[in-house]
């Protein structure tokens, strides 16, 4: 029988969930269905359990759904505990739903795997306090970098970012104007800034030689920040494309045990986001 799986958010017309999907089911041969639900605003946990209740074996979740995914979960990994959100939830053989984060892993696969950067020693800058990354300073502590800073237009959502991952590493929030020269090893975008075409105010001179620079964000084009990366030195720019491909892929890992390939995929997405 059919396996039955969607991702829900609201809006959800954009998502290109479905057709990542659809692309691993059809290469790994399994026989699944993934559809685009567009999720209630004040009835998603009911809405949800019917989709468990009639037999759907797993969803995605996406905005603004995130945190209410976390809040129904029976079970959560320590990924979305860290995360404070889940973007993966199936249901178990014992009925209970299980929630996941894959976003954290996701990006840092797409760093080392696909782009061969090392993360092991190095210290991190991340910019932006949002739920993107929240999601993934687990991850990234848990790959052995050095120290992790956090700069935040709102300085206050950094340092309670900082304070809740405290007992996982040198973490520590940071104003833009502290910045020091030199001291950034890998800095990674995870603000929303890109999507209005925007760059955060960061002063010149922060990226260490051989610097890399990540924007979680996508789109037609060269985003400002990577623009910016690349005029300030950096040896290595990527936006967040391969992000996306890699955190599919994790969660249709846990649904299936099977693990994709996601280079015939992040080319196919890199082909769409090019005709805008
Ligand atoms: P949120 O709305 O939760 O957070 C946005 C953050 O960006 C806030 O910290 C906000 O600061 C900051 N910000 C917004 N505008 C500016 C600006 N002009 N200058 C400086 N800082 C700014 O968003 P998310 O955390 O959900 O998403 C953040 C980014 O990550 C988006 O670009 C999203 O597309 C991307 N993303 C990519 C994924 C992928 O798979 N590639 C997965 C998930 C997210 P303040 O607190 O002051 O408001």
């Amino acid at each position: 029988m059919t396996d039955r799986y969607a991702v829900i958010g609201n809006p959800i017309a954009h998502s290109r969930s479905p057709l990542i999907h659809r692309a691993f089911a059809d290469q790994t041969g399994q026989d699944l269905s993934y559809e685009a639900l567009l999720g209630p605003l004040d009835t998603f946990t009911p809405f949800v359990r019917d989709f468990f209740a009639a037999g759907g074996r797993g969803l995605n979740v996406t905005l603004p759904f995130k945190e209410q995914a976390y809040a129904l979960c029976d079970v959560l990994s320590k990924r979305a505990q860290q995360a404070g959100a889940v973007n993966t939830l199936m249901r178990g053989k014992d009925d209970r739903i299980y929630g996941d984060n894959t976003d954290g892993v996701g990006i840092v696969r797409d760093m080392t795997q696909n782009h061969g950067w090392t993360l092991a020693g190095k210290r991190v800058l991340i910019i932006g306090a949002g739920g993107a990354v929240r999601g993934v300073m687990g991850p990234l502590l848990a790959a052995g970098i050095a120290s992790l800073r956090i700069v935040n237009r709102t300085p206050e959502k950094a340092e309670t970012l900082a304070a809740l991952f405290k007992g996982e590493g040198d973490v520590a929030a940071v104003r833009y104007e502290d910045l020091e020269p030199g001291s950034v090893d890998i800095l990674i975008n995870g603000s929303s800034a890109s999507l209005s075409g925007e760059l955060p105010p960061l002063p010149a001179g922060i990226l260490a030689d051989g610097a890399c620079a990540y924007d979680m964000a996508y789109g037609k084009g060269e985003l400002p920040f990577m623009a910016w990366a690349r005029g300030q030195g950096a040896a290595r720019v990527s936006d967040g494309l391969g992000m996306l491909a890699e955190q599919a892929a994790e969660s249709f890992y846990i649904w299936r045990h099977v693990r994709p390939e996601t280079a015939p995929v992040l080319a196919m997405l890199r082909e769409l986001v090019a005709k805008g």
